[in-house]
Formats: structure tokens, sequence, C-alpha cells
């Protein structure tokens, strides 16, 4: 997979050099090209923004440089019609669609994916529209908060993608246990030593019983989305009343 970065803040990325992603990209699984957007300015001040259309207060940023940057790394010629394109770009807004796992997941079979890292109050509308006539478009949301700007958000995406993409993170097996994978939070998880400040273990974890410990850590799961996420239940595993039966 290809990622390719547009931020005014290159040096944000420079922690996509450590741990698995680093080592992800050292063994070439994840290609990453981090682009300073200006490089795509022309004038002396080489800059980004400019006031908004119709009043308000902060600043915009410009259409030139995005469209250049784009048509650099996307190719200038529109996709023939009705063909997919090749490259996904991804706009990072608070406005845009949820970034779930279930979107990790989806993103993590893609060829080539585009950050496109925002600032100030946004990019003019118009560079998403324009991106559109050769690449398929996505504004994508971290949560319901407002950054500063996009890089943290893409950050944060690349890492949840980029682990999934395989041969990333050694046991595949780690990927599928986890948290919003089946719908539910994950169980508590415990290492040695079995007392630690007085807090023992949970005994049934120390069993071998196998299908004991498989019961014991859907409840403990179940249990933690009731209390934390109950709105991540009603399509996962809540009892039917009355059967104690689960759903899927
Ligand atoms: N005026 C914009 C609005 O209200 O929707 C917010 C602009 S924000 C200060 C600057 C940039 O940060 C955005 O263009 C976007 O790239 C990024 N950003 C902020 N919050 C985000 C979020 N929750 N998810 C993804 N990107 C975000």
């Amino acid at each position: 997979m290809r990622i390719d970065i547009v931020t005014i803040f290159p040096e944000f990325f420079g922690v996509l050099d450590v741990s698995l992603l680093g080592k992800a990209r050292r063994e070439r699984l994840l290609e990453l090209g981090v682009h300073d957007l200006r490089e795509w300015t022309h004038d002396r001040h080489r800059t980004v923004d400019d006031t908004p259309y119709g009043g308000g207060a902060g600043m915009v940023m410009k259409p030139e440089p995005w469209g250049e940057a784009l048509d650099a790394l996307l190719g200038q010629a529109p996709a023939a019609e009705g063909e997919r394109a090749d490259a996904l770009v991804v706009f990072p807004t608070p406005a845009g669609v949820p970034f779930t796992q279930a979107l990790a997941r989806e993103l993590a079979s893609e060829s080539h994916i585009v950050f496109a890292c925002g600032r100030y109050e946004g990019i003019d509308a118009r560079v998403a529209d324009d991106a559109a006539t050769r690449a398929r478009v996505l504004e994508v949301s971290l949560g319901d908060y407002v950054l500063n700007g996009g890089e943290v958000a893409a950050m944060a995406m690349i890492e949840a993608i980029g682990r999934l993409v395989p041969g990333v993170v050694g046991n595949p097996e780690s990927l599928v246990e986890e948290s919003h994978e089946a719908g539910l939070l994950e169980h508590p998880s415990y290492t040695k030593p079995q007392v630690w400040r007085g807090r023992e273990v949970p005994e049934v974890l120390r069993s071998g019983n196998h299908a004991a410990i498989a019961a014991w850590r859907h409840e403990q799961s179940l249990e933690r989305t009731r209390r934390v996420r109950p709105d991540l239940l009603p399509a996962a595993a809540e009892p039917e009343p009355g059967t104690g039966r689960q759903h899927g």
C-alpha cells in the first residue's frame, strides 16, 4: 500500500519511522510519502491561506497549491467514465463520516491513499470536487471534536489502517480479538505476576479450561460494553429477552 500525506507540517510525521509502522516501511509493506504543501506555492511568502468569501473569522486554505499537489500525486488525467479510480483521497475533517474500525478495515485494502491535511478553517471546498474528477474522495472525521489540523487525525487513521495491512502485525489473530472487531469492547487482560499489590489474576484464567475462559471473557466483554458503550450493543450481542440467547 502507498500512502501520501500533504501537510504544511511535515515534521509531524517523523513518528511514523518508529515502532510497527516504521518496521513496515523498512520492509516495504507500507510506502509513505510526506509532502510539504508549500512546495506547490509560487510566491515569496509561500502563502497557503486567504480570507474567507462571505466573511467570518479565520482563514481558508487556498485551492491553487492543493490543486497542484494533488495533480502531482494523482496524475492529471480523469479516470475513464464509470471506471474506478485507483487512488483514494481522504480529507480529514470534523464534518466527515466517522472513522471506525470497519472503515479502517475497508481502507486497509486500498492500494493508494492520499491524506490532505487541512489547517485554519479548512480547505477551499472546490479542492475536493476537483480531486473527485480523478480519484475517489472521502471526508472523514476522527471524532466529534475539533483539532487544530488534519495531521493528528491522519496519523491516527494511518496507524489504524496500517496495522491491518497483511504482515504489519506479526500475529494476525491478535487483530481479530480486539475491541470493535466483533462489535464488543475487549475483555480485561492480565499477565504475570499472579498476585500484584494484593490483586489476584481471576482464577478462571489460570484454570486451563478453554471453554470456561472463553465464556468468562465474553461475559466481561458484554459487561464492559453495557457499562461504557451501550450504544454498541443492539447490533452485537444483547441477550434476546426471555431466551438468554445471544444475537450473532
Ligand atoms: N472550521 C472547521 C469546521 O468547523 O468543520 C474546522 C477546522 S479545524 C480548526 C482545521 C482542520 O483540522 C480541518 O480542516 C481538519 O483537517 C482538521 N480537523 C479538525 N478536527 C478534526 C476531526 N475531528 N477529524 C478530522 N480532522 C479534523
